[in-house]
């Protein structure tokens, strides 16, 4: 049987919520194996097991070897590139949790170093130069890579990002919608947003435990402005934003441990598809070409419910690998053309799983490895 050699990657932030469901997805993963941990000045020099006992937070756990990695310091980006002249890795994933600036500054460390960084922050998710990548919805947005590599004089390093999480359960469907045809104007949304979502250890649980929280700060315009850069075309070496849709989004933290619900009105343009149009469209979204095979890419990108009381996050979050958005309650708006309710999974299909999801489309496409 044919072995196939597997890129060595580095995970910056191993050791926080989304660092972690790095470590877990990647424990199996085909292309990818985890060589290169780093997190906080704090836990610089520990056994990543040492760091993690009383932390882990998952049911699954790390792969082979992966307990014994030394903890590096995350800021040293020498430190990064010497593991990569000695084969232990290639590119990076970034779960950092810092100052947004620091971020910026540290992730075009990387690449200015030859390592590519498929990150999760938001620092560099409005360089104009910088795909904000949802595999199923605008892959094209890559072609951009080899424009930021030359204005930027680098080699094999590049940035590529993932969105907040909390669009996650609204996009693809409104892509999807998009691509049928169908112009949108406007949606108004109400996000239910997991605790996970905060981090680790993240909110506290007398603020959150018999309660819901009504603000997270920056969240708000995230979830109304990413999508538009996602939507948007590449032109004059920048990937310039779309124009509409117009969304207003209420974003609130609830104590629901992992999943993102999105209570969603929607307004079409002149032509209107029906409720049955609508289902059609949605059941039948494939996202990417199956023959690419990337192996965390969702069989069904899409999936429906049609029971009266799904999504729910404790039964619907986990759909193929937890990387489905899974939408149920379709039905006429009164105010709207539309409404329904989604939900995804955000520290898998919102942040780790997104973000290998990305690198395996990266790789297929010949910018990594
Ligand atoms: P987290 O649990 O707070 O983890 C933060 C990580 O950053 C830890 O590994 C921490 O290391 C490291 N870190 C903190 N300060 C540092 C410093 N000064 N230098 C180097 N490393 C430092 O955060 P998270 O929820 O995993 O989020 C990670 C990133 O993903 C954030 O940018 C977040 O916005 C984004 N994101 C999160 C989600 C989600 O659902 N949680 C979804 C999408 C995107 P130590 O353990 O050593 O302190």
């Amino acid at each position: 049987m044919e072995t196939i050699q597997k890129i060595p990657v580095g995970v910056l932030g191993a050791t926080g919520m989304v660092g972690q469901q790095y470590i877990a997805l990647l424990a199996q993963h085909p292309w990818f194996e985890v060589r290169y941990v780093a997190a906080s000045p704090r836990n610089a020099g520990k056994l990543y097991r040492d760091a993690m006992a009383g932390r882990w937070q998952l049911s699954s756990g790390w792969g082979p070897g992966v307990g014994d990695l030394v903890l590096e310091d995350a800021n040293d980006a020498a430190a990064a590139l010497q593991a990569v002249q000695q084969g232990r890795l290639g590119f990076v994933f970034s779960a950092l949790e810092m100052e947004k600036d620091a971020i910026l500054s540290l992730e075009e460390a990387y690449a200015a170093r030859g390592i590519p960084v498929i990150s999760n922050a938001s620092a560099n998710r409005w360089n104009a130069d910088v795909p904000m990548l949802i595999a199923e919805v605008n892959p094209h947005h890559a072609d951009i890579i080899p424009i930021q590599q030359k204005a930027r004089s680098w080699d094999k390093g590049f940035i590529a990002v993932k969105p907040n999480c909390s669009i996650q359960s609204y996009m693809t469907p409104l892509y999807a919608l998009l691509k049928a045809g169908y112009e949108v104007n406007r949606l108004f949304i109400t996000t239910l947003q997991a605790v996970s979502g905060a981090g680790y250890p993240g909110v506290p649980s007398l603020d959150i435990i018999d309660n819901v929280v009504p603000y997270i700060g920056g969240e708000e315009e995230k979830s109304e402005l990413e999508p538009l850069k996602i939507l948007g075309t590449i032109r004059n070496g920048q990937i310039q934003p779309a124009s509409a849709p117009k969304i207003s989004a209420h974003c609130n933290r609830v104590p629901v441990v992992n999943g993102h619900t999105a209570c969603v009105s929607l307004e079409f343009g002149a032509k209107k598809p029906s409720i049955e149009e609508v289902k059609a469209i949605w059941s039948s979204f494939s996202g990417l070409p199956q023959e690419l095979n990337l192996p965390m890419a969702p069989k069904q990108p899409i999936i429906l419910r049609e029971e009266a009381n799904r999504p729910q996050p404790r039964k619907d979050r986990d759909a193929d690998k937890a990387m489905a958005v899974t939408l149920g309650r379709i039905r006429p708006c009164t105010i709207f053309d539309l409404r329904f309710v989604g939900l995804s999974h955000n520290t898998i299909r919102g942040a780790a799983g997104g973000g290998i999801l990305n690198a395996e489309l990266l790789k297929a496409k010949g910018y990594l490895g």
